[in-house]
């Protein structure tokens, strides 16, 4: 890909990115990061964004949802804070976080909604994924807010967004990547075969890990929840996105894999790239 205005990400940009804690770091100032996903039909969804989350490093994580997918991340993460949601019920009790991950597995009945508007109504950064895509794409007007926006689509995703066809996102997608962040007015983190991060006015990142192993069900979905924990630590969409599909690419590498093992294997992409000598120049 010879594009004067694309880019790849090396190991050394990523260590340099990514927040390591300090002697004087608490939970807090480390990022909490806030996961409104799952539904009583998806609940896996909302394990694996969690799970991705948590084992990214976040110094906590608060947990939104319905009573079944609440029970098994309850079950699975107990590292989380969860509140309850009744049907029809906004984010507005779940407390403070600095980054919301709102859409995997979250449905798109009014229930659904009703959660993507409060969280929207947020003033922190927000990223969408998933059934979350699919309620913008009904009603873009859910993006006008001052706080940034991150979106995560894959090439399905995206078409609907942009109201192209599939085939020609897949076929060009550094250009319709770029369509989508000028036109939407956020940073977009395209998923595929190659992923691709852009934001208005940078070069496109051109993501150079991945790995074929990852096209199973709920990769996204973890990678959704290890983006948020970078979002909440500081690091802007355009940051976050790069480095968290770096990260995932790497954690991807070696197959056969379930979406599972790629949680488990997050925090070794993650020592991989911070243990490694480092050239001091
Ligand atoms: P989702 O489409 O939400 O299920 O997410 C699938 C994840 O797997 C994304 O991070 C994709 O970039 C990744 N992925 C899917 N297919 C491939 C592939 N052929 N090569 C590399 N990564 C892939
Ligand atoms: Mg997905």
């Amino acid at each position: 890909l010879p594009d004067p205005d694309a880019s790849a990400l090396t190991d050394d940009d990523v260590a340099s990115l990514l927040p390591v804690p300090g002697a004087a770091s608490d939970k807090y100032r480390r990022g909490v990061v806030g996961i409104a996903a799952g539904s009583e039909r998806y609940t896996g969804a909302a394990v694996l964004a969690v799970g991705g989350a948590i084992r990214a490093g976040a110094g906590m994580v608060r947990y939104v949802g319905v009573a079944e997918p609440v029970a098994q991340v309850r079950a699975r993460w107990p590292e989380t804070v969860i509140t309850t949601l009744a049907p029809g019920e906004g984010i507005e009790e779940a407390g403070r976080v600095q980054a919301w991950v709102l859409g995997p597995g979250l449905g798109t009945d009014e229930d659904a909604l009703a959660i993507a508007r409060s969280v929207l109504a947020s003033d922190v950064p927000v990223l969408v994924d998933a059934d979350g895509l699919t309620l913008v794409a009904e009603d873009r007007t859910l993006l006008r807010r001052t706080a940034p926006v991150l979106i995560t689509p894959h090439a399905g995703e995206l078409s609907r967004l942009l109201d192209v066809p599939r085939e020609r996102i897949e076929a060009r997608g550094l250009e319709h990547v770029r369509r989508a962040a000028a036109e939407l007015g956020v940073t977009v983190l395209l998923k595929g075969s190659t992923t691709l991060v852009a934001e208005e006015g940078r070069p496109v990142r051109v993501n150079p890990t991945g790995s074929p192993w990852l096209a199973t069900g709920g990769t996204g979905d973890v990678l959704a929840g290890l983006t948020g924990t970078l979002l909440a630590a500081g690091l802007g969409g355009y940051d976050a996105a790069s480095c968290a599909a770096y990260l995932h690419g790497i954690a991807g590498r070696r197959g056969p894999l379930s979406a599972g093992d790629v949680v488990d294997a997050v925090p070794g992409a993650m020592r991989a790239i911070m243990d490694r000598p480092q050239d001091d120049g």
